[in-house]
This record gives structure tokens, C-alpha cells and sequence, in this order.
């Protein structure tokens, strides 16, 4: 066996394979696979084989459609047949919000080349007449779904990386890994030790186990999952012979089950409710092929719903039952990307959907290792978008949830509530209290609105203007007119000290750092093509120390990234605040007032301006100011010792009685924002767009020397940008708002798509920002945005279009 290759990549199932197959496809010859048994003896030989192009995810429907293109391709350049059937797959619709969700899906599919079409009832029963339309409102299809055979394609992957220099060793168990001196890798067998560049997990079941081996607990629990083939059915078997298409793949998304024709019968796979999380210590030693007792009782309801739908599946005898395990996440997506913590450890796991992922997912992560960054927006999948909280017992709870929910309605403003609530910020009681509905971000609680009296308190999800709208908008416009209080405690906090600080976070931001103690700057951290990887406000503590703050979401995402360019000669100090500090943001023309009776730090502009920071204290709390806020008002962030948050809170709620100080939550700041055209992470600011294109020319400085990523922009720059962020306002809509991914045109043509959307109820507008070509980005163009199937009239804007002078935020 090898004593050194440049990746070992540990895991046999069609995750690993595909992923060694990419690597020898980018030129990585040198590179081996591991596995402890036979190929594909993990979850992959009991796949069912569907190619499920659906996903609401811009990352994860990009990667759907790689896998189905290379799929396709792949017969012919390995000789090796793969029994794709790529048969057509209708998804029903019993419901409006159904149809709607699939109005929203259709919008993400155009934006990524996806095709898809919708269906009445009759058309539904014109490819399935052996089905019946009762209760059908509609239905879309994908032509270019199907099935494969997991083995055989993932043969034909182990081949193709064969033929490129890729060496497969089986039955040969990884027993630990260690990082050496020199940053490489020790990968330890039972077969002997191989060193190595880097490491590729992609372990499946085995994941936290793999995990363990280098000391981080991957978010990965598998839960179980079943699927029925009955006996041949004549009626089948009959359209065979008289050579008659196959009917495709059929979803009930409102009963949750898929089915397909199998060897002249049907094969059902139902996703139900009360599906335990399994292996959740891993599986044992001696694990291969395993299956685990079928539970029929469980799959009943959906048995009756299958027969009611296609009456001839109750009729066919029960062949088989398939229980495996298909590994989870919290969120159902899977995890691709680097080990947070680890240099060259990279992550391929938790695949649920590992048959359809496994292409894309290979290829993305080979363009990682190899270029440094993948070419597709992986913030979907990045490992590092959960965190610390994600503990085993967390795991089971959420991704039993995950699994129960994949044929849920996902609605954009959803809030699951398994494993809730875990982090809450001292002010959660009292929040609650004022009505607070809460939704979850990265394992904390936020209000995200606040119902009135006599409005109850629960939450109500729409893909059109939902029963919060009305109480959202009134909050929006409270923060206008007087003061709100908003709970932002989850932002992501770190401090960056020491001698080399400075020059440290020069390089790593494209901005230039505040000069003068107690200022702050908005800076971008820069992939290395020049898109943008994090965004951080930086405010400069001392000379030699930096308080860093970032989105919450994005806490162990953010602080990777700085671990990773971190000096290693002590120069540099790095140290996490998330859960030590508390933040509160007033807001508001009146929070100058408001804060003057509660804080000793003077106020006024020409003591504290916008964009600078003081440490004073709120009541009797020692706290930092910083005037800064998200939504373009006059505000403060209080950011402050946890434990003295409800203190502060008592203060201000007290001092704010008779200036009518009202809570507000993260919906309201998001209306807010989309007015000031305020760009996020994730969606305006991304890896596939370099940072220029995001409009964020004010805060790039190619000309302040080296930083991560110039080189990158400005060769992207000279190529030509595709791109231009605009700030769009959409005309004659009335129920319901761009929610991002959705299309934009020009004369019919598909020019650019929207990032995000919301109703702007300060300037009682339906905005939206986007990408489009940057020769339509002038105020005043004229161009036509699609939202839930519907195009609308929609005019590019001003950038900010509420407060364009920023006056209110510097007053
Ligand atoms: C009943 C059922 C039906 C499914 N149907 C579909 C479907 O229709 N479509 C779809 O897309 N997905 C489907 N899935 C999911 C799919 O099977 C998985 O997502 C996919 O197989 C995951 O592949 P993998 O390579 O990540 O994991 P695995 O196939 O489990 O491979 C992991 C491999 O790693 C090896 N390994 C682990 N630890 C070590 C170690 N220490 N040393 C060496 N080797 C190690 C294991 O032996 C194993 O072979 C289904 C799952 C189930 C249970």
C-alpha cells in the first residue's frame, strides 16, 4: 500500500469515490481512497436510485444538476453502464401554498438553468394513468429527473479515477489520523500508515466517528429510512409489453412518499413522521450491507395515502423492505467543505440525498482542494454554518426533525421547533413577555416579530404576505418615528490583539482599518478570486487590538477564516466573545434621548459620531456603545457583559416609558435594510460574485497594498464583470414580495436574478436587490421580475433608496 499520497480520501460509498474521481479529474493523481469494507457496503448499495433535481437551495440545486449532467456522461466515457433512467419526476399539489412553493422552487430553477414545468391534473394522469387526480390542484415535473444504480455508478466513478492515476484499497479500516509538525497528515490503517497533504472524509454513518479522530464533533446523526417493492402488477408488467414509457417518478409532497416503477411493480418511499435517528454512536466494527428491521406499522399512513393515489399498489404483494440509515443534518443538506479548526482536513458528509449530491458534491470540493475555492456558493453546505450547540443530543432531536420534514412545505420565513429553545440571551423572558414570537439562528433565539395584545402568539409562514406583515410594518414604522429595541446578541464577537494585529487584519480585509482608536470600519474579508468570503465590523479598541463583529449565522464560518491566515509566531491573538457579550440596538430618532437619561457617555454628534465607539456605561452596567446599526436610523449597539444584559434592558424600558421605546424583531430590521440596500452574506455578497460587482466599491482599496483576494479582483475586474448589484422596486404587486432567487428580465430575455426581497414600509414599497447585467444597473431602467410564477414591472432604483444621504444616521 502507499506510504504517502497527496489526498487520502477515507469512505467507499459514492461520496468518497466521486470525490476521488474529481480530484484525479482537476490533475491529482497522487491520490488514494480507503475503505474499510467493499465499495458502496455503507448507505449507498440500498439506495433507491432517485435523482431529485428539486431543492429550494441556490447551492445545493447547482449541485443536483452537475451530478445529473456528469451522470449522463459518464456511461460513455467509462464504458461502465450506470442504469440511468432518467424517466421524468411529477411532484403533486394538493394545496395553494403547494403551488406556491413550487412557483418560488421554479424561480430558483430558472436562475440556475434547471428545467421544469407545471401540470394540470389531467396532464398529471396523461404520463401516470394508473394514478387518480383526486384532490389535485396541480403539479410540476421535472423532465430531466430520474433513477440510476447507486453501485454501478459509483463503479464507474472508482474506474474513471482509476484510469487518472486514483488507487482504491479496500478492506482497510482508517484507525486515526493525526496532523504532523509539517501540517501533514497521518492517516493511520490497519494496513499501515499513509502521510498525506490532506484528508477527505466521507464517511457516512461513520462521520462523528471520523470526526472524533481529530477531535471535532461533526453535526451528523443518521436516522432511519425505508422503502417498499412490491411484486410485479400486470397492469405494469402489460404497459412493458406493449412498450409503453415508463410513468417516472411520482411525489406526493403533501402525504410525503416518492414512487416508482421497479421490475414490473412499484417501489414506495415514504419520509415519515416518528423515524428513529440511528447509529448514533456509529455503527459497529463488523458493519457491512446492514439493514435494520423493517417497521411497516410506521410506514401505514402512507401505505393508505400511496393505494388512494395509485389504487394498483395496494394491489401488488410486498416484495421486500429496505431499512438503512441515510445520514442527517440538521438542516437535511449535507456537508461539504474544510474541517473548522483543521488545516487540509476537508468534509463530505452527511449526504441524505447522497446518490443525487455525490457529482456535484465531489466536483466542488476537488475545485476547493485544488484552487483554493470552489466556483459555486457552498454557504448551503459549508460545514462551518453550525456550531458548538450542535451536540449529539441536539443532532437527534433535529435531524429526526430534518428527515420528517423533507417533504414539508418550506416556506421562506419557516422556524422548525425540535431542540428549542438551547441558546437564549438573558433578555428571552422579558422579550417574550412583550409578545416575542422567536425563530432560531445558529442555536440562538431572536424575537422575530413582536404580536400585539390580543394577537396570539405564534408564528404563520406564507410565500405571500403572511399574518405578521401587518405587525411587522408597524413595527418598521415605530422605529421611524420614535424608538425600538432590538436583540441582537447573536452577532458573532471576537477580538483580534497583539503586536501583529494590524498588519494582520490589513491582508485579511480589502477596506482599510480604522486609524484612530474608537473608530470603525466596514470591512470585506476577500475569497481569493476576489468575491466575498466575510463581511466584519471593525472597531479599533486600542492600538494594538481590534473587536471584531459579524452575523451570527456565520460565527464559526468567520472565525475559521481567520484561524486560517492567523500568523503562527504568537504575534497575533485570537479570542471568541460570541457568548461572553450581549448586544442591544437602539434605534430610532429618539434614541439620542433615550439613551442621554440612562448613559454617561455624551451623545451629541460632535462628541460621538456615526461610525465611532465609546465605552460608557447604560444605568449602572459598564457597556460599549457603537453607532452603527442596520436598519438607517439613529441608533446605538449597547454591547455589554452577558450578565448585565437585563439589567441594561430594565434601564431602557424604564427611561423609554414616556418616549414610547417598543421592542422590534429581525423581519422588521430586514425591511428595514433591504431600503438601505444594505448587502448580506449569502445572498448580495458571495464567492460568485467578485466584490465590485456586490457595488462595494467604497469599502475595497486596491491601492492600500496587498490584501486576500486583490490580485484576485482586480484579474477578475480585467476579464469583465458580469454583473452589477442594483436595489429594484417592484411595481403592482399586492399579496406578495421577491423572496431572492427569483428571475429578472429584460424584453423576455433572463438578465440577472434577485438575491433578496422584501416590503419596504417606510417607503411603502416592494423592493428588491439583485445582480443584473451592469449595463441595465442605472437608476431608471425598466426590466420585469418574476415572483411566484407572476412577472411584474420592476424599475432599478437609487441605491438606498430610503435616506440616500445617510442624513437620519448621522444626524
Ligand atoms: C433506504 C434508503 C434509500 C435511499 N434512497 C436514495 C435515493 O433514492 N437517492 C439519493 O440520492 N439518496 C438516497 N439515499 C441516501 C444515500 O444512500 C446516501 O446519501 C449515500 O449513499 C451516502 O453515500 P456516502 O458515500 O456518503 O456514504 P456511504 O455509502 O455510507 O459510504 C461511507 C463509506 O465509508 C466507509 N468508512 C467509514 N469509516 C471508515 C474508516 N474508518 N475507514 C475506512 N472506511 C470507512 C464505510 O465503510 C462506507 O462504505 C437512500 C438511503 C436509504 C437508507
Amino acid at each position: 500500500m502507499d506510504k504517502h499520497a497527496r489526498v487520502v480520501v477515507i469512505g467507499g460509498g459514492i461520496v468518497g469515490v466521486s470525490t476521488l474521481y474529481h480530484l484525479v479529474k482537476k490533475g491529482w493523481s497522487d491520490v488514494v481512497l480507503v475503505e474499510r469494507k467493499e465499495l458502496t457496503s455503507g448507505s449507498t448499495w440500498h439506495a433507491a436510485g432517485l435523482l431529485p433535481l428539486f431543492n429550494m437551495s441556490y447551492s445545493v440545486g447547482q449541485i443536483h444538476k452537475y451530478s445529473v449532467a456528469l451522470y449522463k456522461a459518464l456511461q460513455e466515457e467509462t464504458g461502465q453502464d450506470v442504469g440511468l433512467r432518467q424517466v421524468g419526476n411529477i411532484r403533486l399539489a394538493t394545496n395553494s401554498d403547494r403551488l406556491d412553493e413550487y412557483r418560488q422552487y421554479a424561480s430558483v430553477a430558472r436562475t440556475i438553468g434547471v428545467r421544469v414545468e407545471f401540470l394540470t391534473p389531467e396532464q398529471v394522469l396523461e404520463i401516470w394513468p394508473l394514478a387518480v387526480k383526486d384532490g389535485l390542484v396541480g403539479a410540476i415535473r421535472h423532465p430531466d429527473d430520474g433513477y440510476i444504480q447507486p453501485a454501478d455508478l459509483t463503479q464507474a466513478l472508482a474506474k474513471g479515477a482509476r484510469a487518472g492515476g486514483g488507487r482504491i484499497y479496500r478492506q482497510t479500516t482508517v484507525l486515526g489520523i493525526d496532523q504532523m509538525r509539517n501540517d501533514e497528515w497521518c492517516v493511520r490503517t490497519d494496513k499501515g500508515d499513509i502521510t498525506c497533504e490532506h484528508v477527505v472524509a466521507a464517511t457516512g454513518s461513520f462521520a462523528r466517528r471520523t470526526g472524533a479522530m481529530i477531535g471535532i464533533d461533526v453535526p451528523v446523526v443518521p436516522v432511519e429510512h425505508q422503502f417498499i417493492v412490491t411484486e410485479p402488477h400486470p397492469e405494469i408488467v402489460s404497459r412493458h409489453e406493449q412498450d409503453l414509457p415508463e410513468m417516472g417518478v411520482l411525489r406526493e409532497s403533501d402525504d410525503s412518499w416518492y414512487m416508482r416503477e421497479e421490475r414490473g411493480g412499484l417501489l414506495l418511499g415514504p419520509y415519515e413522521a416518528g423515524a428513529p435517528a440511528c447509529y448514533v454512536d456509529g455503527p459497529t466494527q463488523d458493519s457491512e450491507y446492514e439493514l435494520f428491521p423493517e417497521d411497516i406499522d410506521r410506514l401505514m399512513p402512507h401505505i393508505e395515502s400511496a393505494i388512494r393515489r395509485v389504487p394498483i399498489f395496494g394491489e401488488a404483494g410486498v416484495k421486500e423492505v429496505y431499512n438503512g440509515a441515510i445520514a442527517y443534518t440538521p438542516d437535511g443538506s449535507p456537508i461539504v467543505g474544510p474541517a473548522w479548526g483543521k488545516r487540509n482536513f476537508w468534509l463530505n458528509e452527511g449526504h441524505s440525498f447522497g446518490i443525487t449530491a455525490a457529482g456535484g458534491a465531489g466536483w466542488q470540493l476537488a475545485e476547493w482542494i485544488v484552487e483554493g475555492e470552489p466556483t459555486i456558493d457552498m454557504l448551503g453546505v459549508d460545514p462551518r454554518r453550525f456550531g458548538d450547540y450542535a451536540s449529539k443530543a441536539y443532532l437527534q432531536k433535529k435531524n429526526e426533525e430534518a428527515y420528517a420534514n423533507v417533504f414539508v412545505i418550506h416556506y421562506p420565513d419557516e422556524e422548525r421547533p425540535a431542540a428549542r429553545p438551547l441558546r437564549t440571551a438573558p433578555c428571552y423572558d422579558r422579550m417574550q413577555k412583550l409578545g416575542a414570537v422567536f425563530g432560531q439562528k445558529f442555536g440562538w433565539e431572536r424575537p422575530n416579530w413582536f404580536a400585539p395584545e390580543g394577537v396570539p402568539q405564534e408564528d404563520h409562514w406564507s410565500f405571500r404576505r403572511s399574518k405578521w406583515f401587518e405587525h411587522v410594518g408597524n413595527e418598521c414604522r415605530h422605529v421611524a418615528e420614535h424608538a425600538g429595541l432590538l436583540d441582537m446578541t447573536a452577532f458573532a464577537k471576537a477580538r483580534v490583539s497583539g503586536p501583529g494585529a494590524e498588519a494582520f487584519l490589513d491582508r485579511l480585509v480589502a477596506n482599510r482599518l480604522p486609524r484612530k482608536v474608537g473608530r470603525i470600519s466596514l470591512c470585506h474579508a476577500l475569497a481569493p478570486r476576489g468575491g466575498v468570503h466575510s463581511e466584519f465590523t471593525i472597531l479599533r479598541e486600542a492600538p494594538d487590538s481590534f473587536y471584531l463583529v459579524s452575523a451570527g449565522a456565520f460565527q464559526r464560518l468567520d472565525h475559521d477564516w481567520i484561524f486560517r491566515q492567523l500568523p503562527r509566531d504568537g504575534s497575533v491573538q485570537f479570542e471568541n466573545l460570541t457568548s461572553a457579550l450581549g448586544v442591544l440596538v437602539v434605534a430610532g430618532p429618539r434614541s439620542r434621548d433615550l439613551l442621554a437619561r440612562v448613559c454617561s457617555a455624551s451623545l451629541a454628534s460632535e462628541n460621538f459620531p456615526w461610525l465611532t465607539a465609546q465605552d460608557s456605561t447604560v444605568g449602572l452596567a459598564p457597556a460599549r456603545l457603537l453607532r452603527v446599526n442596520f436598519v438607517g436610523e439613529l441608533g446605538w449597539e449597547i454591547h455589554h457583559g452577558i450578565e448585565y444584559q437585563n439589567h441594561i434592558f430594565d434601564a431602557l424600558m424604564e427611561a423609554g416609558a414616556d418616549l414610547e421605546l417598543r421592542p422590534f424583531g429581525i423581519r422588521a430590521m430586514d425591511s428595514m435594510r433591504v431600503e438601505k440596500s444594505y448587502r448580506l452574506v449569502g445572498t448580495e455578497m458571495s464567492i460568485e460574485y467578485a466584490a465590485l460587482e456586490s457595488g462595494l466599491d467604497r469599502f475595497v482599496h486596491p491601492g492600500k497594498g496587498d490584501f486576500v483576494g486583490r490580485d484576485g479582483l482586480l484579474a477578475w475586474q480585467k476579464r469583465g464583470f458580469a454583473n452589477r448589484f442594483v436595489t429594484l422596486e417592484v411595481q403592482v404587486t399586492t399579496d406578495a414580495d421577491p423572496l431572492g432567487n427569483n428571475p429578472l428580465y429584460l424584453d423576455g430575455a433572463l438578465v440577472g436574478r434577485s438575491t433578496s426581497g422584501n416590503y419596504g414600509f417606510r417607503l411603502e414599497k416592494s423592493l428588491a436587490l439583485g445582480m443584473v447585467r451592469p449595463d441595465l444597473a442605472e437608476p431608471g431602467v425598466h426590466l420585469e421580475i418574476e415572483v411566484l410564477g407572476e412577472r411584474f414591472p420592476a424599475t432599478v432604483l437609487q441605491e438606498s433608496p430610503y435616506d440616500p444621504q445617510n442624513l437620519k444616521l448621522k444626524g
